[in-house]
């Protein structure tokens, strides 16, 4: 436990903020630093709980063999001169999860999930059914950082927490009850430096497991099961190809034999969702929620906001809003979970990448609609398929003219296949923009 140390805080963001409010309640010294400007009102509500803050561009020159540990935000690299030096001095370097870990009490429940895609997606489905019937937490990368739950977390509590490679890389002594490995692909590789070392880093979310914790596979993902295979923990399956714990057959989900859900009866859609939920449903049967409420569920949630979100018909039409999809892969899963005619609109910050990996996807698609910096790479994308393309400013334009250009069973998609950052702050605001002018049609 950190307690009557001298601790280091690289990173403002949410994470750190929240490690450092809580860790001042055990009598430590904090210095939580940053490389930009701060917000003057939290500085000074920081300050007043003891907390000094530094900011700095040379963070390396704040780290010396006074400190007790160095606690990191997940985005910052390995390499980062700060943390060569503090290892250089022998400083323990861990992240605010792991800081947490010691102050949760024993008697909980912690379910991780990690994974390529899908986590949060996943995390909010297992949140949901299980809150039915215990008092559940929900937090890590999805969102609410675990500092800020630590204090509400009781005896017998179960804490459903989303963890992401780059927090698992410096996690120890952290350790779940249950994990969940979605699936496994290649991202994150500049980060991590191989496809290798991103593997090894997401198979620590079975670190410290005996035999009676549960580690949750998908059995369609061999390289999941090749990594997974050495591990202590009980392992149980889901599939959408063959029987396992619970298992696809016939667009029905089944637990362990038992029908539990038709996916009509599923709102949201595409194969990974299905997926998502059967990994829900395996947790929910578990913990002892009634096929009824599973049902219930399953049949109203119209999934995280902004991933594949469902946002209103208006005259036939359907309107999705995808804008976490910044890259290909996104865009076809997107594009791969409808069969009915659906106007595309693509868009935003051009890095460079070719589009041509989502061709095979575009059967059903009846017009593209661009914008934003990658609009000509687009057009000429769409016109090689052979696809109706309009070229347009902004995304307002695009739905506009989407929505002019479409008719009743349509639907119309935002999945942009690119980042947000040529017109927008994140993915967030633009999707928001998107269901904002998709609810003032009419
Ligand atoms: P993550 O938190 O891992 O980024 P999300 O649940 O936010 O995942 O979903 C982000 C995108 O990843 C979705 O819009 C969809 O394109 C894709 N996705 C979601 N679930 C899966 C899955 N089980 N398998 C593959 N891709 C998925």
């Amino acid at each position: 436990m950190i307690k009557q140390n001298k601790v280091l805080i690289l990173g403002m963001a949410r994470s750190g903020i929240a490690i450092a409010k809580l860790l001042t309640n055990y009598q430590n010294e904090i210095f939580l630093s940053d490389i930009q400007e701060q917000d003057k009102i939290l500085i000074e509500e920081l300050g007043k709980l003891g907390i000094k803050i530094v900011i700095t561009k040379e963070q390396e020159n704040l780290v010396n063999s006074s400190f007790d540990y160095i606690i990191k935000n997940p985005a910052i690299r390995k390499d980062h001169p700060a943390l060569k030096k503090a290892r250089n001095l022998q400083i323990p370097i861990i992240n605010e999860m792991e800081a947490c870990f010691p102050l949760l009490p024993k008697d909980i429940t912690i379910i991780g999930i990690t994974g390529s895609n899908g986590k949060t997606t996943t995390t909010t489905i297992i949140y949901e059914l299980l809150k039915k019937k215990y008092k559940v937490h929900v937090g890590g990368n999805i969102g609410t950082p675990l500092a800020t739950l630590v204090p509400l977390i009781k005896k017998k509590d179960i804490v459903v927490l989303e963890i992401s490679d780059h927090q698992l890389v410096d996690m120890y002594h952290f350790k779940t009850n249950i994990s969940v490995i979605t699936n496994l692909s290649q991202v994150h590789l500049d980060f991590h430096g191989s496809y290798e070392k991103y593997k090894e880093a997401k198979k620590r979310i079975c670190n410290n497991h005996l035999e009676e914790d549960i580690v949750i596979l998908n059995k369609d993902n061999q390289e999941v099961l090749d990594l997974i295979k050495n591990v202590s923990s009980k392992k149980l399956y889901f599939s959408k190809k063959e029987k396992a714990d619970v298992y696809l057959e016939n667009n029905q989900i089944f637990y362990q034999n038992e029908k539990i859900i038709d996916c009509n009866a599923i709102k949201i859609k595409g194969m990974h969702n299905y997926e998502n939920c059967m990994v829900g449903i395996l947790l929910a049967k578990m913990f002892k929620v009634s096929n009824k409420e599973i049902n219930e569920f399953l049949s109203k949630f119209q999934g995280v906001e902004h991933r594949l979100e469902f946002v209103r018909t208006l005259k036939g039409r359907k309107f999705y809003n995808d804008s976490k999809s910044t890259n290909n892969e996104s865009t076809i899963i997107a594009l791969n979970s409808f069969k009915e005619p659906t106007l595309l609109l693509m868009g935003g910050l051009d890095r460079n990448i070719p589009f041509d990996e989502i061709n095979n996807s575009l059967m059903h698609v009846k017009y593209i609609l661009c914008y934003g910096e990658t609009k000509e790479k687009i057009k000429e994308f769409a016109l090689k398929n052979n696809k109706e393309v309009v070229v347009l400013s902004t995304l307002k334009e695009a739905i506009k003219k989407a929505y002019e250009l479409s008719c009743e069973g349509d639907i119309i998609l935002l999945s942009p296949a690119c980042a947000s950052w040529d017109q927008y702050p994140d993915f967030e605001k633009r999707g928001e923009e998107f269901k904002n002018i998709v609810n003032q049609l009419i």
